[in-house]
């Protein structure tokens, strides 16, 4: 009997970074089909109506805005879908963050509509990734929707990047770093020969990822968009993480830093939800990088990293109560999620999860 075969999904149809990229936002509205339904969060909008604005009145390329607000549901895409039938509009555009882009790739998978994402931070590889990360009215976790292609155009433009507040370039590459060591998770991996090639091809872009973050982050967090890399940061987090992402996606498993946020989304709700995406990453990251066993001065650099840039360090810092019984249920969900089943692998996982409080 033929297995079913799972195809790749990688990558981006067009990527445009860096200064002035913005400007090509039109011409690739027009390509799409020419009117465009723009949704973004209340204050991504206006960054982006500042950059922006000028274009459009000189260009007079149709378009309707909407603006999104609460949780990332399929209701809400679903309203989307009604009006950019409603207003003829033949693609969509994604402005913000994570929770805006993902609700308008989700309405583009219901409307068969193509997608433009313009992510208005670099907290967010949701802005070229394969799948929409769904969640209730509650911000509790959804199953996700998954993208039937890619997305058709991601235009990542370094003004608009560089207004974001600081704190989202921090949790962005502290989600970007968890990579690497969620890739090696029950893994040990000495070279190509030692596993699958797609697994190897995630770990050593992972690791390219984790080295220039880890590299560059202390001139990224002071100096934003005239750090001397910043272009290569919107690289890295916007299109080469998802690649990451689209490499592992066979695995169909959460290794434990994600599985951490997916928890605190699920049990830690409204404590939680003051906390960003990569925030509360960083610090499964921390029970990640502890469970793998790395050594202590690796350990000791990655939260020296987030303290340098105000991130929280620990369950404590989050609000998650610190007791016996509250860490058994949190190490029993982190288990199940992560394929965490022997004695021994139990163990360290406590032992991580004891050494993040
Ligand atoms: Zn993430």
């Amino acid at each position: 009997m033929k297995t079913e075969m799972s195809p790749l999904k990688v990558g981006c149809g067009k990527f445009f970074h860096g200064k002035g990229a913005i400007q090509y936002l039109p011409g690739e509205i027009r390509r799409l089909g020419g009117k465009a339904l723009i949704i973004g969060g209340r204050t991504s909008l206006e960054r982006f109506w500042d950059c922006a604005s000028p274009l459009f009145q000189t260009d007079g390329t149709p378009y309707v805005a909407l603006t999104h607000t609460g949780s990332c549901t399929t209701d809400r895409a679903m309203e989307f879908v009604k009006t950019a039938t409603d207003k003829d509009c033949s693609v969509l555009v994604a402005v913000g963050g994570g929770r805006c882009i993902d609700n308008v790739k989700c309405a583009s998978v219901f409307s068969g509509l193509p997608v433009i994402t313009v992510p208005a931070s670099i907290a967010t590889c949701a802005a070229t990734s394969m799948v929409a990360i769904m969640y209730n009215e509650k911000g509790q976790r959804s199953p996700a929707v998954n993208l039937k292609k890619e997305v058709d155009v991601c235009i990542a433009d370094h003004d608009l990047i560089a207004t974001a507040p600081r704190r989202t370039l921090a949790a962005g590459i502290l989600d970007s770093m968890a990579k690497y060591p969620e890739s090696l998770h029950k893994k040990q991996v000495t070279g190509y020969q030692s596993c699958d090639l797609k697994e190897y091809i995630q770990i050593i872009n992972a690791k390219a990822i984790y080295e220039f973050l880890s590299g560059e982050y202390e001139d990224l967090y002071t100096n934003n968009g005239s750090a001397r890399r910043f272009d290569d940061a919107i690289l890295t987090n916007l299109l080469h993480t998802s690649i990451v992402s689209g490499f592992a996606n066979g695995s169909g498993q959460l290794a434990v830093a994600h599985a951490t946020y997916d928890f605190i989304r699920n049990y830690h709700t409204s404590k939680g939800s003051a906390f960003l995406h990569g925030e509360l990453v960083a610090i499964g990251l921390l029970i990640q990088m502890s469970f793998n066993q790395c050594r202590s001065s690796e350990i000791e650099q990655v939260r020296q990293i987030m303290r340098r840039m105000d991130m929280p360090l620990t369950l404590g810092d989050i609000g998650y109560d610190t007791s016996e019984e509250s860490l058994d249920f949190l190490i029993k969900h982190l288990a199940e999620d992560s394929d965490i089943r022997t004695e021994p692998e139990m163990i360290r996982l406590k032992n991580a999860v004891l050494e993040a409080l």
